[in-house]
């Protein structure tokens, strides 16, 4: 197929730190990105996630640390010279010039020979299925295919690495999933080494092979999205990550050395004076009789339904508690509740978790003290 004639590049990232005067966009960050991965940044707005793209793209210099890509020390490289393509949130194209000449632009200021240019304008609009709309001038194009035009302007480059900094965000639901879709099946053909920038964390968990987030300039985790799901360094990649958001209590340990909170009394672990229990609220099982209508007394709390989103697939409960919190459980369709009904919860304390003072999520999962040991 012939359009990517490079191999892919790794990039790295080693003790890189930006400074804007007092603001401290990126800090001390290292992050190694293998040749042909394809790794999301994520994380809210102004974490600096754009600042550390555009580090890569040599837009901007580091205040300190270097940047590595392919093996090559390029922080004294040009932009151009970087071996890296950018695709941006606002794609402009020129609204004078056809689709074919918007994606051969690059190549024509480069002095690229005609034929080549041509040859690789036409691979990377079959390549998005933008073949028949070649003659076309962008005003003439919807928003996801001019989209699409933006994403050949950078394949026609052949880069080693493929930047994205939040190239979706301007797009409607529908067109998003789509574009993702089509990002993420463009990765498996080209196997070209990609680095995606979102704040959607469903956008970064469905499409990265590896997951890097961050926050106030630092990155607090690398990992698979499952990994960066199921076992969160900290209270914040709990937080940010997962919709609707991990449910937290927290706890404070009392005379009797245990970890109390709401209705809850669980083993402490060494040294922890204080910590805030998060349960997933798909970790939270709901059955009626809650007022004395439980035989068996099971369940690890009791609560009262404030609202039902019912969803179709799920139903969304939220809940008054435990204690002063308020949770949301993740529940089956055929899940039959009410607002002001009372429920029985039971959590699935093996896949829960508990954070120390600093944030930091403990190995050893929750243990309540009226339970064995799990096994
Ligand atoms: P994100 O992309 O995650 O929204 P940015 O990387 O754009 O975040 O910004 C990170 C931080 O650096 C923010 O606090 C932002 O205000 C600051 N910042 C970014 N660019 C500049 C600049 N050119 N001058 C001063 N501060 C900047």
């Amino acid at each position: 197929m012939g359009l990517v004639t490079r191999a892919p590049q790794g990039v790295e990232l080693r003790g890189v730190e930006k400074r804007y005067g007092e603001v401290v966009a990126v800090r001390a960050l290292d992050l190694e990105v293998r040749p042909g991965e394809l790794v999301v940044l994520v994380g809210p707005s102004g974490c600096g996630k754009s600042t550390l793209l555009r580090l890569i793209a040599g837009l901007i210099a580091p205040t300190a640390g270097e940047v590595w890509i392919g093996g090559r020390r390029v922080d004294d490289v040009e932009p151009g010279a970087r071996d890296v393509s950018m695709v941006f949130q606002s794609y402009a194209l020129y609204p004078h010039m056809t689709v074919a000449g918007n994606l051969g632009f690059g190549l024509r200021v480069r002095g690229t020979p005609r034929d080549e240019i041509e040859r690789r304008v036409a691979e990377a609009a079959a390549a998005l299925g933008l073949s028949d709309l070649l003659s076309r001038r962008p005003g003439q194009l919807s928003g996801g295919q001019r989209q699409r035009v933006a994403l050949g302007r950078a394949m026609v480059r052949d880069p080693g690495v493929f930047l994205f900094d939040e190239p979706l965000s301007n797009l409607d639901a529908e067109l998003r999933l789509r574009t993702r879709d089509e990002i993420a099946a463009l990765h498996r053909r080209l196997g070209t080494t990609m680095i995606f920038v979102t704040h959607d964390q469903v956008e970064a968990l469905s499409l990265g092979e590896r997951v890097a987030v961050m926050d106030r300039g630092r990155l607090q985790q690398v990992g698979t999205p499952d990994e960066v799901y199921r076992r969160p360094r900290n209270l914040f990649v709990a937080g940010f990550v997962g919709s609707p958001p991990i449910n937290c209590i927290p706890l404070a340990r009392d005379e009797g050395g245990r970890l109390v909170g709401g209705p809850f009394a669980l083993h402490a672990p060494a040294g922890l004076d204080r910590a805030t229990l998060g349960v997933r609220p798909e970790d939270l099982s709901l059955a009626g009789g809650g007022d004395g209508g439980d035989p068996t007394g099971a369940g690890d709390f009791r609560a009262a339904v404030l609202r039902v989103e019912a969803l179709g697939s799920e139903q969304r409960v939220h809940l008054d508690g435990p204690g002063d919190a308020a949770w949301v459980a993740r529940a089956g369709p055929s899940l039959r509740v009410a607002p002001g009904d009372r429920v029985r919860i039971s959590i699935a304390w093996e896949r829960s978790h508990l954070f120390g003072p600093d944030g930091r999520r403990e190995e050893m999962a929750p243990r309540p003290m009226n339970r064995p040991a799990s096994p």
